[in-house]
Formats: C-alpha cells, structure tokens, sequence
C-alpha cells in the first residue's frame, strides 16, 4: 500500500463525531505526492478534483499553484489565498476552460488573471471585454487517450481545446487585440502509456514553432494515473520518467525558441486520489437470492465514480466493536438511493459484480478508499441527500474541513410562490 497507515480508531472516531458518511483526507499522503512531482518547474493542481478550501490552502503552503476552470473555482482559489496577476513570476490562478460564462469574465478583468483558451471565440470575447491579458492555448493535437470514453481529451470527438489546425488563426486574433500567447498546454491524459506520451511531446514540439519567441511556459497538463486496484499497487506511474521526457521536449523548443521555458504539470487526481476515503456505514445487509447486499448510508450522490465510469474502489470494513474479521464472503455493495444504478461494485456499462469483503454487521463501517478525487467534488443533492462532512487527518489529529450540510443549506434559495 502507498498510503499512509491511519489507526482504525481515527475513523470510528471520526464518525462519531461527525456521523457518516464522511470524508477523510489524509494530509502526509497529499504531501508526499506533491513533493515528488515537484521535479517539474511548476506543479498546477486542477483543483477540480477536490475544491476544499483547507486542501487549496494546503497546496498554496506547499509551493503549488492552481488551475480553475469555472467562476466558482476562481472564488475558491481567492478565498484559499491564491493571488490574480500576471508578469514576470508564474500566473498562481490560470483560468482553464472551452467558454467564458458571464462571472467568468467579470473575475477575469477584476482580477487581472492568466486565461488558458480552448477556444477561438474566448479570445473574441476577451477582446470585446476590453481585457488584455496573457494566454495559454490548450490544444487539441488531434489524437487523444483517456481511462474511458467520457475522460477522453484529444481527437475529433473531444470538445476540448483548440484544433491544431487554428493555432495561426489564435496567434493572429490575440495580436490583433493586443494579447500574446505565451503558454502552449495539452491536457491528453496519457497515463503510464509512455509510447503515447513521446507522441504528445512531439505534437507539442511541432506546435510550439507556430508562437515562436513569446513562447515562455509549457505545461503537460494532467492526467498522472492513479492505480486504484490493490492488484496494480506496484504498477506506479515512473514520475521521474515522465518528467524526463517532457524535460526532453522542453529542451528541444528552448533550443528552437533561443531563451528558456518553464515546464508545468497540472495534475489533480494523482495529488489527492490516494489521500482520501470515504467512510460509510453499513445499514442493512440483505439477500436477493443467493446474492448477499452490503447496503449503506452513502450512495453515488456521494462517490459517483463507480455508476458514472465504472471504477473500481478498494473496500475495508472496520468493525464497530473490535471484532476480528477473519471470514470473507462476495457481498454486493450499494448506497440509499431510489435508482438501481447506485451500487459501488459495478464495472463500466453498469453491470453489477460482487466483491470478496469480511462478514459484516450492521453498524460496522465500511471505507471506500482512495477516493480523494471526483469524490467529494462530484457530490451532488439528488434525492435531496445532504453533502457529508469533509475532514483532514493531520499530525495525528482528524479536523473538521466543511461541515455536513444542513436541510436549511439544501432548501435556502428555493421559495414557494403564490399560487
Ligand atoms: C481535469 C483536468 C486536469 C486534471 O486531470 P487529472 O486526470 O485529475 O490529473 C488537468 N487539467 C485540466 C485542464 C483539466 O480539465
């Protein structure tokens, strides 16, 4: 395991006082993925994968810089101490998105802040915004890779980025508004698959000849891969090699360039994925012929990565007495809701599997782990759940980050009209 050992104590405790379920983030696990992909120049977290404000306040303390990619993201990264601006020293907050909405642009202008475009009219309407500032161009190298169809980044079918082929028509557009790309980013997602990545680098290269001498940051994007199956635990992305060949490619276009670039990476589940569980409660256990369900108290409203792609989370049951749970049975786990999609172990397409876990009791707790990103920050209200409690494990001490919502949050901005 690369995670950090936390006492079975701390998350029976922790569900006691602040019920469940709740989220545990591991503070040392964060820390120790951080320091190692600091290799690169500039470490970006894509802060949506998990927004917390104490998680971007830990980040800022630990020399990263962050990626936001809605109005909401730009609060956040303010209110987390992030500063606007752009010159000389890196952009702490880059606006990253395919559109501007409307609050988009009013924080943009207010607060002077670096724009990663995806797409051409974001440029047009930077302009008619009357805002002059520096750009990153997010490419679409025209191929892509992602761990399922919907993280696929790159190709004909992704919406993201802008074609390779119109990076003159961006060049040209931005000068003729008085702004310059400086920074070319492609967000492929090429995981551990290094044959692919040489491919990016390469597209990458080839590109940075049409920004010529503006050209002063590269950014890799995200992407790092986290191996979520206890099976795949050794199989740990090489960070070293990765950066060794994004190095490479930063070499050869400052040669071509003639004056140094800074190589950012942007990842986000990679810093925060193995730092984080879920801790749930076990509330029924039933079967349905032979089949023994596991149910409990938190559903995809919580973690919704299983119904949406399929994926596969790690299980522990902690008992809540003590006992020790030597015997195993394949038990079917699934959450409250009214839709029959929300079950935990399921694989992509939805068909529903069963998993070897310890004979459980109603009561005992049971801990999806490395779910510290597309967790917490994926929740949503459906069937008028409450989002649960978010807490950081720190220097032996589990703290209160976000508060369990109220039924008083949940309902504030709806009203009753006459009728
Ligand atoms: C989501 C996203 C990332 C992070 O992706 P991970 O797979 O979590 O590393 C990085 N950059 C951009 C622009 C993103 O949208």
């Amino acid at each position: 395991m690369s995670n950090h050992f936390i006492p079975e104590s701390v998350f029976l405790k922790g569900a006691k006082s602040f019920g469940s379920p709740f989220w545990l983030y591991d503070r040392a696990t964060i820390e120790a993925r951080v320091r190692e992909v600091q290799v690169f120049d500039v470490v970006r977290f894509a802060q949506k994968a998990c927004s917390n404000l104490s998680i971007l306040s830990l980040m800022r303390k630990l020399g990263v810089v962050v990626d936001a990619v809605s109005a909401g993201e730009i609060v956040r990264a303010l209110r987390a101490g992030f500063q606007g601006g752009v010159g000389k020293q890196t952009s702490q907050i880059v606006y990253t998105a395919d559109i501007f909405d409307a609050d988009a642009l009013a924080l943009v202008k207010e607060h002077n802040l670096a724009v990663n475009i995806g797409s051409l009219d974001m440029i047009q309407q930077l302009a008619d915004y009357g805002i002059r500032t520096e750009l990153m161009l997010r490419v679409n190298p025209g191929f892509g890779h992602g761990h399922s169809r919907k993280t696929n980044t790159g190709g004909v079918l992704s919406k993201h980025g802008v074609w390779h082929e119109q990076i003159k028509d961006c060049v040209k557009l931005a000068q003729k508004n008085g702004m310059w790309i400086t920074g070319l980013h492609m967000h492929i997602g090429s995981g551990s698959d290094f044959e692919h990545l040489a491919q990016v680098c390469d597209a990458m290269f080839d590109l940075s000849r049409h920004i010529g001498g503006h050209l002063k940051t590269i950014s890799a994007g995200g992407g790092l891969p986290v191996s979520y199956h206890e099976n795949e635990k050794n199989e740990k992305i090489d960070v070293q090699a990765y950066y060794e060949l994004w190095n490479n490619t930063r070499k050869r276009i400052e040669q071509s360039v003639g004056h140094s670039v800074s190589l950012e990476v942007e990842p986000g589940r990679y810093l925060v994925a193995e730092s984080g569980y879920l801790v749930s409660e076990i509330r029924a256990i039933k079967k349905q012929g032979d089949n023994t369900f596991y149910l409990v108290n938190a559903g995809f409203t919580d973690l919704v990565r299983p119904s949406f792609y399929g994926s596969y989370h790690k299980i522990s049951i902690i008992a809540k007495d003590g006992r020790s749970l030597n015997e195993t049975h394949p038990a079917i786990v699934g959450g409250p809701l009214c839709e029959s999609g929300d079950v935990f172990t399921q694989e992509e397409g939805g068909f529903v599997v069963s998993r070897e876990l310890p004979v459980a009791q109603v009561g005992d707790l049971l801990v999806f782990h490395d779910t510290g990103a597309y967790g917490a920050a994926m929740s949503s209200n459906y069937n008028s759940r409450l989002l649960a409690a978010e807490t950081l494990y720190s220097n032996g001490s589990l703290e209160l980050i976000r508060e369990r919502q109220s039924f008083e949050h949940l309902l504030q901005n709806e009203r009753i009209i006459e009728l």
